[in-house]
């Protein structure tokens, strides 16, 4: 067989898009065809509660995405016992929906006060034993929690995933790479103060970072809007169409070029959520003449 020499534009992965946040309820179809035109040739919707596991699988069918199911930890508190339930139930309808390709976003967050910590914990550790019994990967949530999280994984293995808006220390970046997590990066890396951010996007393993926006949340710096602006402007909202400009940071600091950020997030994408390989276009999920 002959290869045709060409170079189709590089297909990008937002690996944590909030399609369904209100945010986005006026101008949904919109985003997500702009996303599409601007290369980000797949998303992953992950869920924060249980009444948006039908929203989040009807918005992946429609828009050819992929979704994750799961409750956040800012969501434990308000959520029932029942919706544990209701997650275990979802996964066991759609198991074999291709386009269901995580658990998620779960995790635990120690960064917002007044949370209940003991129900986070709870709801956490319930849904990593559904992702271990249903064979996913898990989409994670990391604020101030990296340690707590890991404590739960030793405990109970799952197949990976990924570790997203990561910002723990190196030591930490390293505990969740040797345990087979991919790290997520996006807004947050744009902003020459986020130094430990950079720090671990340069120097992790170039199998290591993905890429992801987390629309309509974590605004780059170009469409950050200061607190003390925001009388005069709206609050900036994120959307996936961000990421290939967001890559842009990734590249400089690593010395990639643009198409082999693309090519290696991607695979690295692939990796993490292995589900997403059935869903890509073939050029971009076979990286050919990718240096190893
Ligand atoms: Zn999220």
């Amino acid at each position: 067989m002959t290869m045709v020499a060409m170079n189709p534009p590089p297909q990008w992965v937002d690996t944590h898009c909030h399609l369904d946040a209100p945010e986005f309820d006026a101008d949904r179809d919109a985003v997500a065809a702009r996303a599409r035109a601007a290369g980000v040739g797949l998303q992953v919707l992950p869920a924060v509660k249980a009444a948006a596991f039908d929203t989040v699988r009807d918005l992946a069918h429609r828009h050819g995405l992929a979704y994750a199911l799961g409750i956040h930890p800012l969501e434990a508190g308000q959520a029932q016992d029942a919706d544990l339930d209701r997650l275990e139930a979802a996964l066991a309808a759609h198991r074999d929906d291709p386009r269901l390709v995580a658990v998620g976003e779960i995790g635990l967050d120690h960064f917002v006060p007044g949370l209940d910590l003991a129900r986070q914990d709870r709801f956490y550790a319930h849904q990593l034993r559904l992702a271990q019994r249903f064979g996913l990967p898990v989409i994670l949530h990391v604020r101030r929690s990296a340690d707590g999280l890991l404590r739960h994984l030793r405990r109970i293995d799952v197949p990976g995933g990924i570790a997203h808006a990561f910002n723990g220390s190196d030591a930490q970046a390293a505990h969740f790479v040797q345990r087979g997590f991919r790290l997520g990066f996006g807004g947050a890396m744009t902003f020459e103060r986020a130094l430990q951010i950079r720090h671990l996007a340069a120097m992790l393993p170039d199998t290591v970072p993905v890429l992801e926006t987390d629309a309509p949340d974590i605004p780059p710096q170009w469409l950050y809007v200061r607190a003390d602006e925001r009388d005069a402007r709206p609050p900036s909202r994120n959307e996936p169409a961000e990421l290939p400009r967001i890559a842009r940071t990734l590249a400089e600091l690593r010395g990639w070029s643009l198409e082999d950020t693309a090519r290696r997030t991607t695979a690295n994408a692939v990796a993490a959520l292995p589900r997403l390989a059935g869903l890509m276009a073939p050029h971009a999920v076979n990286p050919a003449g990718l240096a190893q």
